[in-house]
């Protein structure tokens, strides 16, 4: 009896804990309807694709590969990203670079975004800050797979 109580009040104190906020962010989004401006942030829903949500400077975001100064990826095919991806979808294919200083290149670059699980690790195991996420761009979904394969063009571009 005393624990079928116990499970009602708890069933009331969600119920107006859901009635509370129900009530406040009403309160805030005909505040916005009426276009007065209120220091309260995040409890009026972002009328996603019109407005954008400011990205943090630390999300992962897409992948880029950095170039050198001549234009050249900054990649040198060392194979770390590679080993340490944990969806197995980056793809080098090493090549030989006639500067002995680079030595290696990378002749085809592929990450498979469809397979991607963005941790972040590639940014991370890269020993030439070769590889970033921080473009900024998370509107990249496809209708079809074969066009999350990005290549160096347009990881580069
Ligand atoms: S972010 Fe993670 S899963 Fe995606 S390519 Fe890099 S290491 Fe692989
Ligand atoms: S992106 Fe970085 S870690 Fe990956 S192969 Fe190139 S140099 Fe190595």
């Amino acid at each position: 009896m005393i624990k079928a109580l116990g499970y009602f009040i708890e069933i009331i104190r969600g119920g107006l804990i859901t009635t509370r906020h129900f009530v406040v962010n009403l309160f805030y989004h005909i505040l916005k309807v009426l276009g007065i401006k209120t220091k309260r942030k995040g409890s009026v829903t972002i009328q996603y694709p019109e407005q954008k949500k400011e990205i943090a400077s630390r999300h992962r975001s897409l992948h880029r590969l950095m170039t050198r100064p001549d234009g050249k990826p900054r990649c040198v095919a060392c194979m770390l990203c590679v080993t340490v991806c944990p969806s197995e979808c980056i793809y080098v294919e090493a090549a030989e670079d006639p500067d002995p200083e680079i030595q290696k290149y990378p002749a085809k670059f592929i990450i498979d975004l469809g397979r991607c699980c963005f941790c972040g690790f590639c940014v991370e195991a890269c020993p030439e800050d070769a590889i970033r996420m921080d473009t900024g761009n998370v509107e990249f979904a496809q209708y079809s797979q074969q066009d999350l394969i990005y290549d160096l063009d347009k990881l580069i571009g």
